[in-house]
């Protein structure tokens, strides 16, 4: 049974690094005592940074840790109730088992209360003796599942023993919390499945807190109590390993978490949502007009003869993996994934049906980039590390340029704009990206991209100050690949900053 009492706290906690690297952003998390957590996102999201933070080798930039309600902040890592467990397991590979345990208890000290002649009773500070030594390497080696392999020279051991001996070493000190980087990264899938069973059961037996990191969400999935969704420094969604699943928050979350369909939607009634082109009943109460990513699972659609369900499409693909077919619907420009032990002939019609609880529907993040930006000499705008042609003559009505580039007013006021403060807006739809990477108004690497059923919405990142261009596009491009952004120029809004203001 778990307690209620929270081991761990994690108040508004940030970690910038050389000023500019946001890690980690404004982390807020309850990790109950005995707990199994997870902490699940992309490379490079910051799941690490907050570990390291709880461990006590990195220092948060704000916002505190409790450990058991109390502030840890200034507590240096040796005094914590932590340790922890790396990926590269470290152990000395001159040591048998039983050294590279006992490493860490020889070095132990506890205090020992003894009772005098006189009767009085008084402490002594010891180190382990070597009966209480053996006793906790033979309970840490049972507990890995290795009795009785004290001899043996780590060099000899699979990666999976090795990684068993990390473990024992760590729990060998009865830390109140294991920490947990990546531990299972080395190994080979099926030795990391195996470990997977094993670690949940060392969870059960030992009961204590274990903080897990890993960006696999199938590990998460099968291990943990909770998961936190982490994504670029900021948590996405906290909750049960069924609830992120069958409950996603966001289409970061939905897309990270097994497999999904994404489409653009609109709400076109009371529990109403179109998407594909047809309309479906869902349970996500929004308002109507409202334009939604709607998320449904592969599993969760059913196939069914022409006519009947909401759907009809021709299939384009028909995979058999094992338990189920994969099969791909296209229904006129969309593609639609179906995973059911049911599938098709190639090139036939069939109809597709969704129930309510199969649609998800969340709110659309992205639908404009929005930006701060100054106008510049020659009339261009500068934004998100870039600078772009732009027709300036909308932030007056009915105003002209003349020759020399100044604005004449409709009441025939001339004005430089030249520094100008404006907010720029720019739909997703509206960005194209080009290989060569001088030819837009700016340049960035794609870090993201999600396929919508019909098109992809990618996320390109410039270097310099990191700004974001969000933007749907339907052809395929890479994570990764450094590319120039193109904003034709009648599609960049811009309004000026003080009109906002006085507004
Ligand atoms: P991975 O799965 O690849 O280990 P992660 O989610 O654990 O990734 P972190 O290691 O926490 O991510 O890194 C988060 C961000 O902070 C990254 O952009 C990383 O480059 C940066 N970062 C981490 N440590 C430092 C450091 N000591 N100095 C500067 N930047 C750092």
């Amino acid at each position: 049974m778990l307690e209620s009492a929270n081991i761990i706290e994690l108040i508004g906690v940030s970690k910038v690094f050389d000023d500019e690297t946001v890690a980690v952003d404004n982390f807020n998390l309850e990790v109950k005592k005995g707990e199994f957590v997870t902490f699940l996102g992309p490379s490079g999201c910051g799941k690490t940074t907050t570990l390291r933070m709880i461990a006590g080798f990195d220092i948060p930039t704000s916002g505190k840790i409790l450990l058991n309600g109390e502030d840890i902040s200034n507590l240096p890592p040796n005094k914590r109730p932590v340790n922890t467990v790396f990926q590269k397991y470290a152990l000395f590979p001159h040591l048998n088992v039983y050294e590279n345990i006992a490493f860490g208890l020889r070095l132990k000290k506890v205090e020992n209360t003894y009772v005098n002649d006189a009767g009085h009773t008084y402490k002594k500070t010891q180190k382990l003796s070597k009966t209480e030594i053996d006793k906790k390497i033979k309970t840490a080696l049972e507990i890995v599942d290795l009795e009785g392999f004290e001899k043996r020279s780590v060099s000899t051991l699979s990666g999976g023993q090795q990684q068993r001996i990390a473990i024992a070493r760590a729990i060998v000190n009865e830390p109140e919390i294991l920490l947990l980087d990546e531990p299972l990264g080395a190994l080979d899938l099926k030795m990391r499945k195996e470990m997977q069973i094993e670690l949940k059961k060392m969870h059960e037996k030992l009961g204590i807190t274990f903080i897990y990191v890993t960006h696999d969400q199938e590990e998460a999935l099968t291990m943990s109590d909770k998961i936190v969704v982490i994504n670029d420094g900021e948590i996405q969604q906290i909750g049960t390993p069924t609830e992120i699943y069958n409950e996603p928050i966001n289409t970061f979350v939905a897309d990270f978490i097994g497999e999904s369909n994404i489409f653009n939607g609109t709400v076109v009634g009371k529990l109403k949502v179109k998407f594909c082109g047809a309309s479906f009943d869902c349970l996500d109460d929004y308002e109507i007009n409202q334009l939604v990513d709607v998320v449904v699972r592969p599993e969760d659609i059913k196939i069914c003869k022409p006519g009947e369900g909401q759907l009809k499409g021709k299939v384009i693909s028909s995979v058999f993996k094992g338990v189920h077919y994969e099969t791909t619907v296209e229904i006129g420009k969309f593609e639609i994934v179906i995973q059911s032990t049911r599938t098709a002939e190639l090139g036939s019609v069939i109809g597709l049906r969704i129930e309510p609880d199969g649609i998800h529907l969340m709110e659309k993040v992205y639908t404009v980039n929005k930006y701060d930006g100054v106008i510049t000499k020659t009339n261009t705008v500068e934004f998100g590390d870039g600078e772009f042609e732009c027709d300036v003559t909308q932030l007056y009505k009915n105003s002209t340029l003349d020759e020399e580039g100044y604005l004449i007013t409709e009441s025939g006021e001339k004005l430089d704009l030249t520094g100008t403060e404006v907010t720029v807006e720019v739909d997703t739809h509206d960005i194209q990206m080009t290989d060569d990477e001088e030819a837009g108004g700016a340049q960035g690497n794609i870090i993201s991209m999600i396929y919508k059923g019909d098109h992809y919405r990618y996320i390109v990142r410039t270097e310099e100050n990191e700004e974001d261009f969000v933007l749907s596009c339907p052809d395929l491009w890479n994570t990764g690949d450094l590319v120039g952004i193109i904003i034709p120029k009648d599609k960049i809004k811009l309004t000026l900053k003080l009109t906002e203001e006085s507004k």
